[in-house]
């Protein structure tokens, strides 16, 4: 930020995405907010009263003095950029300099602001934005801006808009959605008078998510925070761009920072695409194409018709991205985007392995413990319906786990260091399968070719669509020359034809095939058999969810079974003497 409030020359606002930014209560929040996080608050209380039109914003930030307070909503004046320069350089969530000026002209705008160690003024705007009373008042150092009776003078405008518990849930969204990309600040919200919601800082977005998804955990997300390097053909003259990260997020110096939060998929997921978000650079924004490559990334490890919870903060030189897409900066250009979706791509593959460092043995035992306690009351062993599991204790590929037993020929229970797990043969088998899959469909002749009764075009078109050569055979009966490698042995290859047949795209006739081909449950194995199929299943790349998204283990650590057998009383005690 450069200090004082200056009016934009010409060229410059000739550069700017215009448009109307303040169509609703949620907008002057969302600007209002964006000031007070520009101005460096770490504690912003919000008030809304939906009756008086009238939102509250006030702020601990570095406040104005007088002179910056009276030409603070005058057009197109901000301390934020000077020349059409900065627009390659902007590291703030304001620089335009036109939302107070447009909320002085829609509503009836009140900005009080001290200086810490200076006194405080309060001020009141007339509809063009210039300063009309203006007087001394005791607050603490921070800003307090307040606007009443928004459109008051434009009565349409009211009519046009959403009901109020709608305008309330957007309120809330827009919070919630600046929250999560600054995790430090603290919020408190109200509306009429009544607390409605608050938000506690934390170290990263980790810590917030389970404040606003009330049934996620800490550690149910996983997060990692990646040091990039910029691409090449957005270098040039970023030379000099020293530090750009937003006030509290992760610093970086020359290259760019990604930081990821990811819901386990053995553990969390949603009905809807409402968690899969995308921040640049302090501000959650629509981005189709990175959303995609998210839930491209997580394809296949989460049930059907469920999505992941995912957040994605970039923080990148700003000469990458252009914020004048969209009057509300809700959409940007950003260079390079190919290489963003790679680095994305490769940031989830890294979190979904999980590393050593990013485990916390402490809450896993409080749930295994939970987990057996539940278990010992309901007399059986119960995985229960929720997708919720412990997680592993390291990176599993890392960990010697050790066959032991086959229970109900359906389970390998396995040992390594720090307790055991069960691990269901059929979905660990499928997992091991769909990966050998994916990376490599291998079609084989078929000899003598396998002959198919009753095709309908589309089933026909389906099979070639995956790659099968298929040809008349006769009246309603068809000739399929060759099959994927792992079904063409078997006895059902005439069925796992029929449904691969019956549609889906070549990913689902891939987990089609793997989960037809896995040993089934109730197969009895050997030891050796066991042992191979956790050496293969613990080197996938997604060995927490099977391709449907169920849970593949369950791991009970020591820990957990210490606390269960209650192993740390006191000997004598627990002999009764
Ligand atoms: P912009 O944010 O694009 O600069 P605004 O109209 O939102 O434009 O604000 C104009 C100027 O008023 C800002 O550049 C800033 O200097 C000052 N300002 C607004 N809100 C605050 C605040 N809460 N604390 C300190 N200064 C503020
Ligand atoms: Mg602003």
């Amino acid at each position: 930020m450069t200090g004082s409030i200056q009016t934009l020359p010409t060229e410059v606002v000739n550069l700017i995405a215009a448009g109307e930014v303040i169509d609703s209560l949620a907008a002057v929040v969302r600007e209002l907010v964006e000031n007070a996080l520009d101005a460096g608050a770490t504690r912003i209380a919000v008030a809304v009263w939906f009756d008086l039109w009238r939102v509250r914003v006030a702020d601990n930030g570095t406040g104005m003095d007088l002179t910056d307070l009276q030409k603070a909503a005058s057009a197109h004046s901000t301390s934020k950029i000077q020349s059409c320069d900065d627009l390659y350089k902007i590291t703030s969530l304001g620089f335009r300099g036109e939302a107070l000026h447009s909320i002085a002209a829609l509503a009836e705008l009140e900005i009080c602001s001290r200086q810490t160690g200076f006194e405080g003024w309060r001020c009141t705007y007339n509809t063009q934005g210039e300063a009309e009373e203006t007087e001394a008042v005791a607050i603490a150092p921070g800003t307090v801006v307040t606007v009443s009776n928004l459109f008051g003078k434009w009565r349409l405008r009211r009519q046009g808009l959403p009901s109020r518990s709608q305008q309330q849930r957007i309120i809330q969204a827009t919070i919630q959605n600046i929250a999560i990309c600054h995790p430090s600040v603290t919020w408190q919200v109200q509306h009429s008078d009544r607390s409605w919601f608050t938000i506690s800082p934390g170290q990263t977005t980790q810590q917030i998510i389970p404040q606003l998804l009330k049934q996620v955990r800490v550690h149910d997300l996983q997060q990692l925070t990646l040091d990039v390097p910029t691409p090449e053909e957005g270098k040039k003259g970023t030379q000099e761009t020293k530090e750009f990260t937003y006030n509290s997020t992760p610093k970086t110096r020359h290259g760019a920072s990604l930081h990821l939060v990811l819901g386990l998929p053995d553990r969390c997921h949603r009905r809807r695409p409402d968690w899969v978000k995308v921040a640049t650079n302090g501000r959650l924004v629509r981005s189709p194409e990175l959303e995609q490559t998210i839930l491209t990334a997580m394809a296949k490890t989460l049930p059907r018709d469920r999505y992941p919870i995912c957040f994605i903060h970039l923080q990148i030189c700003p000469s990458q991205i252009d914020w004048n897409r969209h009057p509300a900066k809700a959409e940007i250009y950003l260079h390079s985007l190919s290489y963003w979706q790679e680095q994305i791509s490769q940031a989830i593959e890294k979190a979904l392995r999980i590393g050593a460092e990013n485990f916390d043995t402490a809450s896993q035992s409080h749930r295994v413990g939970k987990l057996l306690t539940a278990s010992a009351k309901k007399g059986v062993y119960h995985l229960d319906e929720s997708p919720k599991q412990e997680r592993n204790p390291s990176d599993i590929g890392l960990i010697e786990l050790k066959a032991v037993a086959q229970v109900r020929n359906m389970y390998i229970l396995a040992e390594h260091d720090t307790g055991m797990w069960l691990i269901e043969q059929h979905i660990a088998h499928e997992r091991v399968l769909y990966e050998q899959l994916c990376d490599r469909w291998q079609l084989v002749p078929l000899e003598p070719p396998v002959i198919l009764n009753h095709l309908t075009p589309v089933q026909l078109e389906q099979l070639q669509r995956i790659g099968l050569e298929i040809e008349p055979f006769g009246d309603q009966m068809w000739a399929v020359r060759n099959a994927p490698a792992l079904l063409h042995q078997r006895d059902d290859c005439a069925d796992a034809l029929l449904e691969l047949s019956l549609g889906g795209d070549l990913q689902n006739a891939q987990v089609a095939t793997a989960c037809r081909s896995a040993i089934r449950n109730g197969t009895p194995l050997t030891l050796d058999q066991m042992q191979t199929l956790l050496n293969q299943w613990k080197m996938t790349r997604h060995p927490r969810t099977c391709p449907h998204g169920r849970p593949i283990y369950l791991p009970l650590e020591e820990s957990a079974l210490a606390r269960f057998f209650r192993r740390h009383w006191v000997i004598g005690k627990s002999h009764g003497i």
